[in-house]
């Protein structure tokens, strides 16, 4: 909305009440991602204080390995700014990108990115590879963490133990069934 010049230089500075208000958002989306039993994750691109992409992950029902939350996203920002690049655009993602993820916001340029909880096994950020920390890119990218981690953390948490409840329900094809009375 109005002019936000703490924007430009968060790094490691507390999230403004903007930054929840967008993850918020994601949020959101992230429950819409496990509506449809998708992992749930949710990423949204605001430019000068407007939304301009969204998307929440859904790789099984497009049947698309792409078809992640952060990728959705950026193909809808493009879209709507008839542009393949988003410089000036920041990006939330409730849970830590994986590579594919991260090479995709670097490729579109974008300038700041904010997410939630950390992915300690595919995240490529702050986890696992730490791809921007390799000199490879010349593309600066900032980065903000930890904004409303536990929310999305606990909705990764609940969507996998509804999963394998689930799953133990189906009975013993599943290694869970094993336990089953
Ligand atoms: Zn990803």
């Amino acid at each position: 909305m109005s002019d936000n010049n703490a924007a430009g230089d968060l790094a490691g500075q507390p999230a403004t009440a903007d930054d929840l208000a967008f993850m918020r958002e994601a949020l959101n989306l992230a429950q819409r991602a496990a509506a449809r039993g998708e992992v749930p994750v949710g990423a949204i691109i605001v430019r000068n204080g407007q939304v301009v992409g969204q998307g929440f992950n859904q790789p099984v029902g497009s049947h698309d390995p792409s078809a992640h939350a952060e990728i959705c996203a950026l193909r809808d920002a493009g879209q709507s700014l008839q542009n393949y690049r988003l410089p000036g655009c920041t990006l939330y993602v409730t849970i830590e990108p994986c590579t594919m993820c991260l090479g995709a916001i670097i490729h579109a340029r974008i300038a700041r990115l904010v997410f939630g909880a950390v992915e300690p096994r595919y995240g490529a950020v702050s986890s696992g590879q730490r791809l921007l920390e390799n000199g490879v890119y010349n593309h600066e990218l900032q980065v903000s963490s930890g904004v409303l981690a536990e929310q999305a953390s606990t909705l990764m948490k609940q969507f996998f133990r509804q999963r394998r409840a689930i799953s133990k329900d189906q009975g013993p094809s599943t290694e869970a069934g094993a336990e089953l009375q």
